[in-house]
């Protein structure tokens, strides 16, 4: 049988309207993010918004995906590309890290390669630590046009 790696994503609230489409299309072809995996078998087991400005579900969205068993929140591309990107994302991390000890990922799907352009103009991703947060969903232009 297939080792199960149970997962949760939060999404930015900016984007709350959001489907998934990106995430979950990734997910299936496990790309972007999802390529940690290799070939084990991800399960969502939750999915939601961080609340908004300044990310108040942060606080209570994880407990409620530990119930559900997660072993590993990803917090979704949205929050890396954003204008500007999230601002407390180091801090969510480590927060969610601390208090409920879940391994937090940064990114789900490949960066889309719009996003990758304008902010390579804005020179967003230049400070340290953006290579670092920026590692699993950067990927290359191929990839980053498929997601456009
Ligand atoms: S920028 Fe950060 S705190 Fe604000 S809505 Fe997006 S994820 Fe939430």
């Amino acid at each position: 049988m297939k080792d199960v790696v149970k997962i949760g994503i939060i999404i930015c609230d900016r984007y709350r309207n959001c489907a998934g489409g990106k995430c979950f299309r990734s997910l299936r072809k496990k790309e972007g993010a999802f390529s940690i995996y290799g070939d084990k078998e991800i399960e969502v087991v939750g999915y939601t918004t961080c609340g908004g400005c300044p990310g108040g579900n942060i606080e209570y969205a994880p407990e409620e995906m530990k119930k559900n068993g997660v072993e590993v929140i990803h917090f979704a591309t949205g929050l890396v590309v954003g204008y500007p990107p999230c601002p407390y994302i180091d801090y969510f991390k480590k927060y969610i890290e601390e208090k409920f000890g879940i391994k937090v990922v940064i990114g789900t799907h490949p960066v889309p390669q719009k996003y990758y352009t304008m902010h390579e103009k804005l020179g967003t991703w230049k400070d340290r630590g953006w290579e670092e947060r920026l590692k699993y969903v950067i990927c290359d232009e191929k990839i980053r046009k498929e997601y456009d």
